[in-house]
């Protein structure tokens, strides 16, 4: 039975005569827990809506097109509270925020309705084979799964939780229901790289019928880990190791199966200071929120937009960036700013994250504090450029708390927030 807390006016379930506070049990007689329950059975061209209002029962039926919204609105998008992870892996990166942040920065979700939703990886430990045969039957898919090894034990030891052993059951039960999957591996550095990495690309390729790529990344290590499970940073050698570890696999997967299937993240290729493959390398970027091909992704937008003509540069412009990209970032601010013409001044300047320690260097986990620090003693010029991706998802605040107009206060200047190449040879270029 879920709460319906507003309907919107006009709908068909208002025109039924639904009511705010009135509570949803079932559609066409199927129970109605939460929003993968609503979803699947709401897109009927006819449902019979089971309801409860002030203890009594009643039944709607309401006529639509095929995936019309009925209006009714619930209170929070789950329609269900939201599934904390019951595991207590030995990389996870909330264990390593500082202390003091706000609550919400600490919750640990592992909800697989996120999943199939948002998009979100989850470790399947907290769901049963019920809920897997739930998601056959939707046929929801893709799954986005942080498998991280294949191996029972090591899979128990990392996730610190004793169910988290049949990650290869439950994958091949969701394969056999056609449900196709997409794999994360955190590694953690002589953990379960190595031997079990093999032996993990080997088991997915397996599968390879229904998983559809896999990435490696390296868990990320603030210096906040005081009591938590010694984890040894990669460097430039063994950041390699992993490189030709994958590059190995991949030669063999392009020759069985035409696909190269795993990919290393581009920190990988950072930490080992090699150059990222360009963009063909990833078959179509499905990979690209593990951090898979972004920069590659980036100079081939960064191509496209040299390729247009840009208004000359007349506002001067700092853009900060995290320590990872500098390089790149200043080599496209440099094409941009010279394709576009101009004599107004633009500056990159890489910025060392104090907040989460200068071990973390991707520009996404910079905070506000890292950029006012990062200004002090410098002459900005007109405007200051940063990465949308700094912002969190409701791109008010940035991750220690500290909204935009804060920031904008204390810098004394404008910001501009940009994602993409267009993105920011447009900003660059606004007169
Ligand atoms: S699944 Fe692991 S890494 Fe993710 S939130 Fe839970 S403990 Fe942290």
């Amino acid at each position: 039975m879920v709460h319906i807390a507003s309907v919107a006016a006009d709908s068909p379930a208002a025109r039924a005569g639904i009511r705010a506070g009135d509570a949803l049990i079932s559609i066409n007689s199927h129970p109605v827990r939460d929003v993968l329950d609503y979803r699947f059975f709401i897109t009927e061209k006819k449902v019979a809506l089971a309801l409860c209002r002030d203890g009594e029962q009643f039944e709607v039926t309401l006529k639509k097109r095929e995936y019309d919204d009925v209006g009714l609105e619930f209170d929070t998008y789950l329609m269900d509270a939201k599934q904390s992870c019951r595991n207590k892996c030995i990389f996870c990166f909330i264990d390593q925020n500082p202390k003091g942040m706000r609550e919400s920065v600490y919750f640990k979700d592992d909800d697989t309705r996120l999943s199939f939703l948002m998009g979100n990886y989850v470790t399947l430990t907290n769901v049963g084979f019920d809920e897997l045969d739930r998601i056959k039957k939707m046929h929801i898919s893709p799954v986005n799964v942080s498998v991280h090894t294949t191996d029972p034990e090591l899979r128990v030891k990392m996730l610190n939780n004793r169910f988290a052993g049949d990650i290869m059951e439950k994958l091949s039960y969701l394969a056999d229901g056609g449900i196709s999957l997409n794999c994360q591996l955190v590694l953690c550095r002589g953990i379960n790289d190595g031997a079990a990495l093999d032996k993990t690309l080997d088991d997915l390729f397996s599968l390879r019928h229904a998983v559809d790529s896999v990435a490696a990344v390296p868990a990320g290590l603030t210096s906040h880990r005081e009591g938590l499970f010694p984890l040894e940073a990669y460097d430039k050698n063994s950041a390699r190791k992993v490189i030709d570890q994958v590059s190995r696999f991949q030669e063999r997967a392009l020759r069985e199966s035409g696909t190269r299937f795993a990919f290393c993240s581009d920190e990988f290729y950072i930490l080992a200071g090699l150059p990222v493959p360009d963009g063909d390398f990833y078959e179509g970027y499905p990979q690209l929120d593990n951090g898979v091909g972004t920069i590659a992704l980036m100079e081939s937008e960064v191509k496209d937009e040299l390729g247009e003509e840009l208004p000359p540069v007349t506002v001067s412009a700092t853009v900060f960036c995290g320590m990872a990209a500098k390089d790149y970032v200043a080599d496209w601010v440099r094409r941009i700013a010279a394709k576009a013409g101009g004599t107004a001044p633009v500056e990159v300047i890489p910025v060392e994250n104090r907040f989460f320690g200068s071990s973390v260097t991707v520009s996404g986990l910079l905070t506000g504090s890292d950029i006012v620090e990062a200004a002090r003693g410098i002459k900005l010029n007109d405007r200051v450029f940063l990465p949308s991706k700094m912002l969190r998802s409701e791109g008010d605040l940035f991750l220690d708390d500290m909204s935009r107009t804060e920031l904008e206060k204390k810098l004394g200047r404008p910001l501009v927030f940009t994602d993409t190449a267009k993105e920011l040879a447009e900003a660059l270029t606004a007169q």
